[in-house]
This record gives C-alpha cells, structure tokens and sequence, in this order.
C-alpha cells in the first residue's frame, strides 16, 4: 500500500486530520488499534473552543453540532456558597460550543466513510520506521497478516500511550511532567443539567464540576483520590458529595438518577519535545495531555491539527516546506500556553492534599480577586474561548 500521509490513531485528531486532507485531496490511510465503537464509546470531553468550531466547518462536518450543539456565552465560578458568572461574549465576542467528543467523533468518522476514506480497525504492532529519511514507511498487523505502507509523511495521532511519540528516539525528546495528587471522577446521566451554564466549584471538601452534553444529559465530576475506582462510589454517594460541594441554590434543585457512565481519571500535565522528528509529527495527546480543567485537550488537539494541515497543505499545493519545518515551533507555542491555563485553573479550584492555611488564603485570595476585576476575568475569558490560532 501507497500513501500520502499515514495517520496513526483514529480519535478525534487523526480523523479531523483525514477530513480536512481529503477535501484538498491529500491521500491518507487512518490505522486504528480498536474498533469504532470503542474510540465511540469513551466519554472525554464537551467543551469545543471557536477554533475547534471553525475547523470543523472547514472539515465539511459541522451540520448536526450547527443543529444540537448548544453555545455558552459564559461560565459559573463558586466557591463554598458564593458564585460569580464571567461572560466570554462580552469580553471576547465570541462564545464555546457544548457537543461531546464522542459526536465529533462519529460525525468525523461517518463523513470519513461516506467519502471512501481509508481506515483500518484492529491494527496491532504498529511500527514507524526510516522517519528520519525521505522514505519512511510504517509496518503493522492486521487480521493476523504483516502489512506495510510507505508514503511522505507519519502524522502520530495515537493519544498519550500511542507508539509515535516513543519512535523519537530518547537523545532527541524532551519530555515535561506534573502529576496530580488526585483524580477525577465523572458520571454521565440522563438528568437536566442543573444549570444553563457550567459551574466550577470550590470548595471544602474539593473540586466539582456541572457540565453537560444536552438538555436531557448532564456530566458531572468530583475531584477524588487517585486510589479510588469507580466501584468505590455509588450512585448515591456521588450525588451526596456533588450536592455538598455546589452551592446551596444548585444543591437544592440538582437532579438526579442513576449514572450510565461512570469513570475516573487521573491528572496530568505533560509535554513532549520536539513535535516533529524527520518526516513523523506529532498531534495531539500522543504530544501534550492537560488536566481536563481548562476544557484544553480536545482543543489542543484540534490546534495541532490546524498547523499541521496547513504546513502539508502548502508542501503539497505550493511545494514550501516552511510550515512542515515551523510545525513543531508553531504548535509548541500554543500548547504551553494551554497547559499553563489548564494549570492554572486546576490551582485555583481543587484541593491539594499538601496544602497549608497559607496556600488557601492565596487560592482565596485569586478567585477573590477574579470575582472583583475585569480584567482578570477577561484573561479567563480569552483562554477559555481559545487563544487564536
Ligand atoms: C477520561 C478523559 C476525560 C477527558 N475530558 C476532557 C474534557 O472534558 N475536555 C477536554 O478538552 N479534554 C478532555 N479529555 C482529553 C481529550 O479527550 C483528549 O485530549 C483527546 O481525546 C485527544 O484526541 P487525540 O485524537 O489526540 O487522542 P485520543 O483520543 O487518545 O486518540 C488516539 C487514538 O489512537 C489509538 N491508538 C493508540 N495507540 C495506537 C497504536 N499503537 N496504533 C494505532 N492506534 C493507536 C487509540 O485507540 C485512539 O483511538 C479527556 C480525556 C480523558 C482520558
């Protein structure tokens, strides 16, 4: 087999990637470890940024998310009883679109279909090889077959434990780290959400989260210990604890039923360098992951992405290779600006188990100050929305 670019991973970067090279008819193979309905059947994230939104445009794919989507012009900050609203339309003109990754996903993978676009399922040893030379090519199993495609390039879109990122060889990648000292757990359920807009909640006994997929399914997530498992949780307990961590006027008006996803994930910061290494470059979770926070992990993705097409799009169309050798500088400098907020606001709300009196006057102190100043709030504001690409 013969392709252009060889994408590794079929999650949301690796099908956005396709979408958008098939429409400048750049040919592609997706080659994917599981099966549709896994990559479809894992809840990760519902906040799209306005980037995230145009590139789906772009990718011809953003019929049912213009029709189901929901836009938030703004979001809910509490801590103990008190709340404060920061509005993004009116400090950025522009707003962030609730529709699940899980939509994305299927939408991008039924447009991929419908276009005959190459993707493998079930792919097993996966294994990029010459990607420091002009003629790579990447070998794998299939249905019990060794199969090989060479082409010009390797886009590694295979998420944090994927091969791409550790085919960089070691003297090369640089790699930074933070882990967290707790976890969060998630339900989905088909409730109403409790309120119109997210709340993100400080307090006492830890971080909550009231999010939402539509006007009948509700996310919600309790920031726990990194030793819990989802068996340590009952239905009733999560919603005991949610209750006493929003405040009062949410707590007594919350929903609630039995959960048909529940889950826990670890936190984490984390990011590789150089995104680029020959002719492979890295997209995605396979090159950063962020605490989930800031709603930055889809979105970082999807700004990769957006670097990376344009970069092939001009080798291709205008034979340049500036935007390939400036991809990885490009998406770097964005990335860390994501990774600082995603940090920055899992400082400000969460629980630290080290932390002293000290540390939590200053975290009062920060959401104080947030609450009293526009300017403060409009930073907030333009990191949530998206930086610009
Ligand atoms: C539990 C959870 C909750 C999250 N919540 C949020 C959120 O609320 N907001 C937010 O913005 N982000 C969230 N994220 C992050 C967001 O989901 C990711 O940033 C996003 O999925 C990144 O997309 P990706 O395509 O780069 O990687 P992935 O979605 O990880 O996709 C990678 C794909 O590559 C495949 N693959 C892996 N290894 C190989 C291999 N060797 N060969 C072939 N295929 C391979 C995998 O099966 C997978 O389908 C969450 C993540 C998790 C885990």
């Amino acid at each position: 087999m013969r392709a252009q670019v060889v994408i590794i991973g079929g999650g949301p970067s690796g099908l956005l990637l396709s979408q958008l090279l098939l429409r400048r008819g750049i040919d592609t193979v997706v080659l994917e470890r599981k099966t549709r309905d896994y990559v479809l059947g894992r809840i990760r994230a519902g906040v799209l940024e306005t980037g995230m939104v145009s590139l789906m445009r772009k990718a011809g794919i953003a019929d049912r998310m213009d029709r189901e989507g929901i836009i938030h012009e703004s979001t809910v900050l509490s801590f103990d009883d008190q709340e404060f609203s920061i509005n993004f339309t009116e400090h950025t003109g522009t707003h962030v679109m609730i529709y699940g990754q899980t939509e994305v996903t299927r939408d991008l993978y039924d447009a991929r279909e419908a276009a005959g676009g190459r993707i493998i399922y079930n792919v097993e040893n996966v294994v990029i090889n010459d990607a420091d030379t002009d003629k790579p090519f990447v070998t794998f199993d299939v249905g019990g077959a060794t199969q090989q495609i060479d082409c010009d390039f390797v886009a590694g879109c295979d998420g944090f434990h994927g091969v791409s990122r550790r085919t960089i060889p070691h003297g090369v990648r640089r790699e930074y780290e933070k882990v967290y000292p707790f976890g969060w757990l998630g339900i989905l359920s088909e409730t109403p959400p409790v309120n119109d807009e997210l709340i993100y909640a400080n307090s006492a006994r830890g971080f909550a989260l009231c999010s939402m997929r539509n006007a009948n399914l509700s996310r919600y997530y309790v920031q726990c210990q990194l030793e819990d498992t989802p068996d340590d949780w009952s239905d009733q307990r999560f919603w005991d604890e949610l209750r006493s961590r929003i405040p009062e006027k949410y707590a007594d008006t919350l929903i609630t039923g039995p959960s048909i996803e529940k889950s826990i994930a670890p936190l984490r910061s984390f990011v590789t360098e150089p995104m680029r290494w020959g002719r492979l470059f890295l997209c995605g979770d396979a090159a950063h992951i962020v605490p989930p926070t800031g709603a930055k992990g889809l979105n970082t993705a999807a700004s990769d992405v957006h670097y990376l097409y344009h970069g092939l799009m001009q080798y291709y169309e205008e034979a340049d290779p500036e935007g390939i050798d400036r991809y990885s500088e490009r998406a770097l400098a964005r990335v860390w600006k994501a990774e600082r907020f995603s940090w920055w606001m899992t400082t400000l709300l969460h629980r630290f188990p080290d932390q002293t009196a000290f540390d939590l006057k200053i975290q009062r102190a920060d959401l104080e100050f947030l609450r009293a100043n526009r300017e403060a709030q409009s930073v907030l504001a333009q990191n949530y929305v998206g930086l610009p690409y």
